[in-house]
């Protein structure tokens, strides 16, 4: 008889977006003449830029001729993309080669598959409040799991702890509380790392939003961290790819554990795993790459910035405690009055606005909530109007 994977059981099942869901239905079938706003849930809702659908068109038709139709392509991805990849870090001054480059359908699905190549005996090390995939891939792993702390005190972004762990999640930008880590904070990781021979597994998802030039874009930007981390990148939020699907992985070559080159693990693993990502999809994402395609994607970005300005500047006049919204397209607040992150949520949603609770995010997100800027620009207007109602600003 097969045994499963009892680890399964030890995933906590996820309310979170079922039960935000549940409650705006009931409140709109309450209030059917009611305008609700959704800036709960963290999708991009700008389309993709015109350079990239037009590579997608043209990747496509070159698929329907005999001439120029691909089959399979490398594991590892295309070097046309690998090699703009590369040269995309040295602006972010990260300097990265092709080889350690490995382009894939997303940052969610190599952050779970990248466990391949540690024991279940390892620690993971994640910090509190967080995005949830870190934590339920490392229980279905079956790994122990240490938390970090994320708190006012240290402007969500934790600090090493004084005990030993193996696997470190980082996310900067991050998501849910829009906190981003400086160069000095990120030294501190990369120290704690080195010295406890542990591995950061550092989620760069949001780089590109990142304003202040003066902040890291990337972990290489970092001095030792190509003996310890491991970069997961993806165009979802950046370029809008949700939908279209692709990210990349870097692992250095100097990352070794004794004889053994993770690098090279990864390889060996994409090979037996993986049959690389759809041609067409990296044409776009090359695109993406461009001198062009990056200006398209910028007015993009600007958009949501500018929707995190009109947000943020409503919090500040109410003299709302927040986080983020500056590098990043989360707005974290303190809820007024000391009120859950429940009630903040329940006393949004009657004046129309949904956010997202920060306790699903863990522990110590009690007491805060989520604000996306994805939203369109009316409706963040009108949302803005309806947090002061709310919050009597
Ligand atoms: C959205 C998001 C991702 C992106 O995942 P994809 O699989 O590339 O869509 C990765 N990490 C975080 C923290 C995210 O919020």
């Amino acid at each position: 008889m097969v045994n499963i994977n009892k680890n399964f059981e030890n995933l906590v099942p996820s309310y979170l977006f079922a039960e935000v869901a549940s409650k705006v239905s009931e409140f709109k079938e309450k209030n059917p003449d009611m305008e609700v706003i959704s800036l709960g849930i963290g999708d991009v809702t700008l389309p993709l830029a015109p350079i990239v659908v037009d590579a997608i068109k043209n990747a496509a038709d070159e698929m329907g001729e005999k001439e120029t139709f691909k089959g399979y392509g490398p594991y590892e991805g295309y070097e046309f993309l690998r090699s703009k990849i590369k040269d995309y870090y040295a602006t972010n001054s990260a300097n990265i080669e092709i080889d350690e480059i490995f382009v894939g359908d997303g940052a969610k699905n190599d952050l779970g598959a990248i466990l391949d190549l540690f024991e279940e005996t390892n620690v993971a090390l994640i910090p509190d409040p967080v995005y949830p995939a870190y934590v339920d891939s490392s229980v279905i792993k079956g790994n122990g799991i240490s938390y970090v702390s994320g708190n006012r005190e240290n402007g969500f972004l934790p600090t090493p702890p004084d005990f030993k762990s193996d696997i470190i999640y980082i996310c900067s930008p991050n998501n849910p509380t829009g906190a981003v880590y400086d160069y000095d904070g990120l030294k501190r990781w990369v120290d704690y790392a080195v010295s406890n021979k542990a591995v950061i597994l550092f989620d760069a998802a949001y780089e590109r939003f990142i304003a202040d030039r003066k902040l890291p874009r990337s972990i290489f930007c970092i001095e030792g961290a190509r003996e310890c981390a491991i970069e997961f990148c993806s165009l979802s939020k950046t370029a809008g790819f949700t939908g279209t699907r692709l990210g990349h992985t870097v692992i250095p070559r100097e990352l070794k554990i004794g004889n053994s080159s993770l690098r090279d693990m990864w390889a060996r693993r994409q090979a037996s795993k993986y049959n690389g990502t759809s041609y067409i999809i990296q044409k776009a994402a090359e695109a993406v790459y461009s001198e062009e395609g990056l200006k398209q994607i910028d007015i993009s970005i600007d958009y949501y910035r500018k929707n995190a300005e009109i947000m943020s500047s409503a919090l500040e006049d109410m003299q709302i405690e927040f986080y983020g919204g500056k590098n990043s397209p989360y707005i974290w607040f303190a809820s007024p009055d000391n009120a859950s992150s429940w009630e903040t949520f329940d006393l949004l949603l009657s004046h129309g606005v949904v956010c997202t609770p920060g306790s699903g995010f863990g522990e110590n997100g009690e007491g805060f909530c989520r604000l996306t800027t994805f939203g369109n620009r009316d409706d963040v207007l009108k949302a803005s109007k309806k947090l002061r109602d709310a919050f009597g600003g």
